[in-house]
This record gives C-alpha cells, structure tokens and sequence, in this order.
C-alpha cells in the first residue's frame, strides 16, 4: 500500500501512458499486485489492441483491426480472454498509428481493380486486333487465290505425252499435249504477243510475255491467230494444234521462260501447278 500511495508524487516510477492509465481505470490493488498488474495491462493494451480493435465498438479503434494483412483476426482470437483488460485503455496507442490502413486497404483495392481493368481492356483490344488480323489474311488470301485462278489457265486440252528434261539424248524444254490439229490453244494468262511466226525447229510459234516478265512459249502450231504486240487475256485463243516443224504427232510443245529469258527455261508443270493449274 505504502508503494502504491508513493507513487501520487510520480517519483518511484516512471510508469508509461498505458499503465498509467490501466491503472486509473481499472482501479488496480496495490503493492506487488498493482505492479505486475500494470506490466501485464500495458503488455496487453499495447499487443492487443490491434488484434482486440476490430472487436471494439469505437470508431477510431475499428480502423486498426482493418489490416491489409489481417492480422487482427488471429489476434483477437489470441487476446479475447483480456479483452476486458483493453477495452478501456485504447485511445493513446490508436492515436500513435499514422497510417489508416481502411483507407489503404481501399487504395489497394481501388488499384487492383485498376489493374484488373486494364488488362481486360488491353485482352479485348488484343482480341480485337488478331481478329481484324485474321479476317483481313484471309481477305488477302481469298483474293490472291481468286486473282491465280483467274490468271492462269490450261493452254490447251489433251494428252500429257512429254514432260521437261532430258530425252533421246538432248534436253526438252518443255511439256508436250497431244490432241486433234486444229484444237484451240489459249494463253496461259494476260500478256503480250512478242513473237507469231514461223521458228526453227518449232514450224510455227507464238510467244506471250506476262506481266511479271514471264514468257511462255506455243509451238507446232498449226495456225496463228494473233499478231506480234498484241494485248491478249488469260484463256484467249492464239494458235490451234498443229504437227508442223519437228513433230512425231499432233500437239502443242510449251515452255515457260523466267523474266523473258530463253537460258531460264524451267519445267512448266510446277509453275502451273503453283498458279492453281494441273495437266494430267
Ligand atoms: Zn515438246
């Protein structure tokens, strides 16, 4: 009692705001029980309260139980037994708190959903784009396969009896189609007339140049019906089938020649297979 009495003068302890007032409000025994009850209060009002706060029915004491870490489900479980003991002493230690972690929670949260915004709209416009992408190759690619097909053409109708390469000990130049004298023979696709007229070898002949430099080449013809420097379309008729010059039969002899060259003549069944085109 006698320590208890001194300590009115504040000379015997320099007791910390919490015990101080844990012990004005609980109106603590004195002597040794008063001391170790002020330890044990301030030990709970300062430990506790976060865990107690959200427990608690005072507004400034509710904020603090709202951690971002929830923590103060857990402890609140653990101090609920003392929660007499703080209940009374948390005014000091909630003042000390400077952040309002209601209001961060709510940044976080507000952030978040920011982020979650964004990166749904950056999904949709991305969506977006690969569709327009897409839809726009397959344009392309529609049109590019209808601009081939409407391009190139069969050069005539008939048998496939020579294919390019070597043969009887020299180099073919091209394919052979065999079929009746006088059967129509077209251009292959949209081009000038270079050359109509008699050739070595060939008898008769006619040669297109297309657009991208190409020339193909129509031997053996029985007839011309074009003249040199004419404009012709893909599938006009230019020659009829012919046995003229050296030919063991009736039918077309044709070439293909890269960029307009008689040393770039290549087989002529890839380069129609490749434009939609196929001899059988
Ligand atoms: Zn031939």
């Amino acid at each position: 009692m006698a320590r208890h009495r001194t300590t009115r003068g504040r000379t015997a302890f320099t007791p910390t705001q919490a015990s101080k007032r844990a012990r004005g409000t609980h109106r603590l025994p004195g002597g040794r029980v008063s001391t170790v009850g002020r330890i044990a209060v301030a030990a709970v009002a300062a430990g506790a309260i976060v865990g107690t706060a959200a427990l608690h029915t005072a507004p400034g004491v509710v904020e603090v139980g709202v951690s971002p870490l929830a923590n103060g489900v857990d402890l609140a479980a653990v101090f609920a037994p003392h929660r007499d003991a703080t209940s009374a002493a948390p005014q000091p230690i909630v003042t000390t708190r400077p952040a309002d972690p209601a209001a961060e929670a709510g940044k976080l949260a507000k952030a978040a959903q920011l982020t979650a915004d964004s990166l749904a709209k950056a999904a949709e416009e991305k969506a977006a784009a690969d569709k327009t992408a897409a839809d726009k190759a397959a344009a392309d690619k529609a049109a590019a396969e209808l601009a081939a097909r409407a391009k190139v053409v069969k050069p005539t109708e008939g048998t496939f009896t020579s294919g390019f390469g070597s043969r009887w000990g020299s180099m073919h130049y091209g394919i052979d189609l065999a079929n009746a004298i006088g059967t129509p023979i077209v251009s292959v696709a949209d081009g000038v007339v270079v050359e109509a007229g008699p050739a070595s070898g060939f008898g008769l002949w006619v040669r297109v140049q297309h657009n991208d430099g190409t020339i193909t080449v129509y031997g053996h013809v029985n007839e011309t019906l074009v003249q040199q420097g004419q404009q012709v379309r893909a599938g006009q008729e230019i020659a009829t089938l012919g046995n003229r010059g050296e030919s063991t039969g009736p039918h077309l002899h044709f070439e293909v020649w890269l960029h307009g060259s008689a040393a770039e003549k290549i087989d002529p069944l890839p380069w129609l297979a490749e434009r939609g085109v196929a001899i059988s």
